[in-house]
């Protein structure tokens, strides 16, 4: 019995299936949102040493990917020794048989990879050496698709059953085992993919199960946990969710009380750069700006963050200092031009080209006065202001906020400064020198990275200034598991019957990437655990 059937559900599901198993999946959310996460998500998986990078002329290992890793990650805990394992696991995955993998399964990949992460401490800091972000082909869509087709047929065959609507509470344990899971059955709801489904329950349901595997997926969507488990307290008072409400983490404690070790809660990965979806479909619904390096990165009250923290290069480090301000939002500063090449936008419905795998689409992206769902969240977004001077820029930024916090004058100093450095030629602004190092990378010159400029160009305006809110998105801990994803008690021994995987087990090891993530590796942890906790459980039973 698979509990959740998001990707990693329906990966460990099919796996155990194709074992010869019979499957039974429930999920608390209808139909319509099959898939969970994965459905919405931009497809980005890390792969390592790929054809696709070579024809990029990048030259990576596993070995420069395991250090990449282990630099970001920061491990420092005694109960981080398994998941130390699970990343080198996972990053061979990523160097060897992954690519393959889903190349059988009708996997494809769009060849510009692209440089999520990129650090900036130095040879042994946190971030990507080189690029690493691949994009489905299709995105989060195109990857669900062949884990679904393999269920569909075990329905077919009368080996698989969705239960939609179910809602596990608690695992029911008979001499020691688990032996299956309760909870309630909700009432049918016509809530569309994504949309908060109601909660109202229409009876209770018991289950047998000769072994059951968690992919509950993790918090990001219930704020109040969120808080709680904030790393010394003081989460911001407003955020942004860039996940369903399905993402609520209330079955996490239930399996801590069956003897499942949870641990890591205060490791999240959640995005300094969140927008207000003009469009909302889950409650605070909100999307990430993937942005290129060439925005001025300012605080609540317009002082620009500092060095290495460009946008793109450190998401935590960036975080961790805008709250510092005691404000919670932040501003790119930036101009037209550098938006429209810069700005990707996270996720399946913001990349309708890639998603629909329409190549004219793709290319009328670059295209200016494009309909693209970028130019739809500059002439409607509600964090997006324009003014043809920094003074102008000012006056509206305070406005937005009510605050009076950004001073007109100094925004126009930084912003001349900024100018004079590019007009030098040379300069001394580590991130005009960043900018244009990214500029010798093929795909930064073609889609992500604007040609070094004046910001005050008017050829290239009018000036904008984007307000950045903090965005809910990951769990990085969850439940502890060793390398077969069987649930680990609190003396590290497996509590019999039961596994996890996906962002219910941190990815892997209750916590896979440590502190922080190379960015790609979320969908992928799901593939790698969920495959994982299908073998085993097949061969558990
Ligand atoms: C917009 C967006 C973009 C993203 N882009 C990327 C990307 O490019 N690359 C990347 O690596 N990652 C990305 N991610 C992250 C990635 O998609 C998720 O981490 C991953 O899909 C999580 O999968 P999961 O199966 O563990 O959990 P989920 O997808 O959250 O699935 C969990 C399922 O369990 C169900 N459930 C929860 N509780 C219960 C219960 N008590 N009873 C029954 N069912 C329950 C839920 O309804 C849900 O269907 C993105 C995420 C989003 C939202």
């Amino acid at each position: 019995m698979v509990v959740g059937a998001g990707l990693a559900g329906l990966v460990a599901a099919a796996q155990a299936y194709a074992a010869g198993r019979r499957v039974a999946l429930l999920d608390q959310e209808p139909e319509a949102s099959v898939g969970g996460q994965a459905h919405w998500s931009f497809g980005g998986l890390f792969l390592v040493n790929s054809p696709e990078q070579r024809r990029l002329g990048v030259r990576d290992s596993e070995e420069l990917a395991l250090a990449d890793w282990h630099a970001s990650a920061g491990f420092d805990r005694p109960e981080d020794a398994l998941a130390k394992e699970w990343a080198a696991a996972y990053v061979n995955f990523a160097a060897g048989e992954k690519r393959a993998w889903l190349a059988a399964l009708g996997v494809g990949l769009f060849p510009l990879v692209q440089w999520a992460e990129r650090g900036g401490y130095g040879p042994d800091g946190h971030g990507n050496t080189v690029p690493r972000f691949h994009v489905v082909w299709g995105t989060g869509p195109a990857l669900l698709a062949p884990f679904l087709a393999k269920l569909r047929e075990g329905v077919d065959a009368g080996r698989v059953s969705f239960h939609f609507r179910h809602r596990a509470t608690g695992l029911i344990k008979t001499a020691g085992r688990i032996s299956g899971v309760r909870g309630e059955l909700l009432e049918s709801s016509a809530a569309g993919r994504g949309e908060k489904s109601s909660r109202h329950r229409a009876g209770d349901f018991k289950a047998a199960a000769a072994a059951v595997v968690v992919t509950t997926g993790g918090i990001g969507g219930n704020h109040e946990s969120v808080r709680r488990q904030w790393p010394g307290g003081g989460a911001p008072e407003t955020m942004l969710s860039g996940v369903p409400a399905s993402v609520d983490g209330d079955f996490l404690p239930a399996v801590s009380q069956a003897g499942g070790n949870l641990i890591n809660g205060d490791r999240m990965w959640h995005y300094p750069e969140g927008i207000h979806n003009h469009s909302p479909v889950w409650p605070r619904h909100g999307i990430r700006i993937l942005p290129g390096p060439s925005a001025l990165w300012l605080d609540a009250a317009g002082r620009m963050l500092p060095p290495p923290l460009f946008p793109g290069f450190d998401s935590l480090g960036a975080l961790r200092h805008i709250l510092t301000t005691g404000h919670a939002h932040s501003w790119f500063v930036l101009n037209r031009t550098i938006a429209l090449k810069e700005f990707a936008l996270s996720g399946s419905e913001q990349n309708p080209d890639l998603t629909g795998k329409d190549v004219r689409l793709l290319a009328s992206r670059l295209r200016p006065g494009s309909d693209t769902p970028l130019q739809r969240f500059l002439d409607r977004g509600v964090d997006f202001l324009q003014a043809k001077t920094p003074a102008g820029l000012a006056g509206k930024m305070n406005d937005l906020t009510g605050a009076g916090l950004i001073d007109a004058t100094e925004l126009e100093r930084l912003v001349r400064a900024r100018d004079r450095q590019f007009s030098s030629g040379l300069g001394k602004d580590p991130q005009l020198a960043a900018i244009r190092a990214a500029r010798r990378f093929a795909t930064d010159k073609i889609m992500r990275v604007a040609p070094p400029h004046r910001l005050t160009d008017p050829r290239h305006g009018p000036l904008l200034a984007v307000r950045l809110s903090v965005l809910t998105r990951k769990s990085l801990g969850g439940l502890h598991t060793d390398l077969q994803s069987r649930v680990l008690d609190a003396a590290g021994q497996p509590v019999p019957g039961l596994f996890a995987a996906g962002e219910a087990a941190g990815f892997g090891g209750g916590g896979i990437h440590g502190y922080r993530a190379l960015e790609g590796t979320f969908l992928g942890g799901c593939l790698f655990s969920g495959r994982s906790a299908g073998r085993a459980a097949a061969l558990a039973v």
